[in-house]
């Protein structure tokens, strides 16, 4: 039988040992789930990110990133604010320089270029990139990997938020951060949790979470696995998300009844959402859409009518929630590297 090795802790798998199959219906291309019992690492194969595809996704919450980027980052990095400024007090964010890997148009650097001496990104998206410097951002299109080789700037801080899910090689990320790292360096960032409760609800209404956009299914404990394999120590890792009920209620909404009511959704929020943004009213959520200045008298409409379109999910959605004491979508986690210690 082939044998397979775990990207992080390099076992060997047997490759008829997979525990899910799934086909990407874009190309065709059959993809295979694994499982790792040594380091509880769950991965696919193949693994092949394509640098293009992000920029000729169209449609959706990429046309939003090309055109006008989001007005706040998501809510992912207010992680940042949660837990690593918190757990950091007497690190002196002034004197220190960050890279954002994966910063879109730089919403999340924008929101903390006041914390640190410097905030710079990059991202493979030239599109999103180029959202970001007509805003004076100081972002670059730039894989990881190239940015290892060309940068000649050294780093005190990566951030990179649901970035990891998506790699295709997990050690040479590592490593590239190594050669952009000062001597000491820290990291912090988010990706899905394998184990949040809303994981059979994603995939049952949509393909976000499978192959070609996350290869990697990271549990806290494959987490914690990888970083001390990497040499990092002082590693945090923490639960956090945005579970409402109102969340709960559309997911289980759109599981019984998507196909049915998403067309007649989306030709409503169409009706009840200004010029300027029709474009944009399907990839965007109704909260999403006033939050983008969408008229009062549309975002009370439209907030209205979710409510009562949810209305009769909420009790089971109560019930679903009871049962978890702690929001759990996504892991956060922070780390310092070395270099001294780890030649
Ligand atoms: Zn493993």
């Amino acid at each position: 039988m082939q044998q397979i090795n775990c990207p992080v802790c390099e076992i060997k798998i047997g490759s008829d040992n997979s525990i899910k199959i799934y086909t990407d219906k874009a190309d065709n291309q059959n993809y295979k789930l694994y499982h790792c019992d040594n380091c509880d690492l769950e991965f696919w194969n193949p693994r092949k990110i394509a640098p293009d595809f992000y920029i000729d996704q169209a449609g959706g919450l990429y046309d939003i990133r090309h055109d006008i980027g989001f007005k706040e980052p998501p809510y992912w990095t207010n992680t940042f604010f949660v837990f690593f400024k918190k757990n950091n007090p007497n690190l002196n964010l002034r004197d220190l320089s960050l890279l954002d890997i994966g910063c879109g148009e730089g919403s999340f650097i924008k929101k903390v270029k006041t914390d640190f001496k410097k905030v710079s990104g990059i991202d493979f998206d030239k599109k999103s990139v180029f959202v970001g410097q007509q805003n004076n951002l100081d972002c670059q299109a730039l894989s990881l990997s190239v940015a290892a080789t060309e940068m000649k700037e050294k780093f005190d801080v990566f951030s990179f938020f649901e970035v990891l899910e998506h790699q295709e090689d997990v050690k040479g990320f590592f490593d590239n951060l190594k050669v952009l790292g000062n001597n000491n360096f820290f990291i912090l960032g988010t990706m899905p949790n394998r184990n949040r409760i809303t994981a059979n609800l994603q995939h049952n209404t949509d393909t976000g979470d499978f192959p070609p956009h996350h290869f990697i299914w990271w549990s806290a404990q494959s987490l914690k696995f990888a970083l001390e394999k990497y040499g990092f120590d002082n590693i945090v890792i923490e639960t956090y998300g945005d579970l409402s009920l109102a969340y709960i209620a559309s997911c289980l909404e759109s599981m019984m009844l998507g196909s049915v009511t998403s067309k007649l959704k989306d030709k409503i929020k169409k009706i009840f959402t200004k010029k300027e943004l029709k474009d944009y009213s399907n990839a965007m959520t109704v909260e999403e859409l006033g939050k983008f200045g969408n008229d009062k008298k549309n975002d009370l409409i439209l907030k209205i009518l979710k409510f009562v379109k949810n209305l009769p999910f909420y009790l089971p959605a109560m019930l679903f929630k009871k049962n978890f004491e702690r929001e759990n979508a996504n892991l956060y986690f922070e780390a310092r590297y070395k270099k001294h210690l780890n030649g």
